[in-house]
């Protein structure tokens, strides 16, 4: 897979941050064009946790489509959890890392599933895992598939 920036090959959609984007590039852009990069708008709206779409007919399949984020928590976040694991309620500091976590397992699934040519994905789950104390891996997998507008 090539950077369509700077052109360099790399071996898999994991060292990219963005559709054609590699993680070096990727870096240089400003704030907002980050965010610009990162978001397939138009597939964005084609993402499903059911196995249809209204409106839309599946016309090809192209198979399962993954993104897969790993983490570990800093330590001055695991300190303010457990300050608020005592006082108790919604751990907040945890809440956001998960967020963020599994927004970028999205992204990054939803870049496999274009590359492939997808143009939706459906029946989207997310799965955790505990890879060893403190860090984290979160994986969002879906079926990439092309659709179009029944009618
Ligand atoms: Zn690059």
């Amino acid at each position: 897979m090539r950077c369509h920036r700077c052109n360099k090959d790399f071996p898999s959609i994991y060292y990219f941050q963005a559709p054609g984007l590699c993680n070096e590039c990727f870096d240089r852009l400003s704030d907002d064009e980050k965010t610009a990069a990162r978001r397939p708008a138009a597939i964005h709206a084609l993402t499903t946790t059911a196995f249809t779409i209204d409106g839309y007919k599946i016309v090809k399949s192209l198979g399962i489509v993954r993104g897969i984020t790993v983490r570990s928590r800093s330590l001055f976040g695991t300190i303010g959890a457990s300050l608020q694991t005592i006082v108790g309620g919604n751990i907040a500091l945890f809440t956001d890392l998960c967020e963020q976590t599994r927004e970028e397992a999205f992204e990054m699934m939803l870049a496999h599933a274009q590359e492939r040519g997808g143009n939706a994905v459906i029946g989207i789950r997310y799965d955790a895992t505990e890879v060893m104390q403190g860090v984290n891996e979160v994986i969002c997998y879906g079926t990439a598939v092309i659709v179009e507008p029944a009618g």
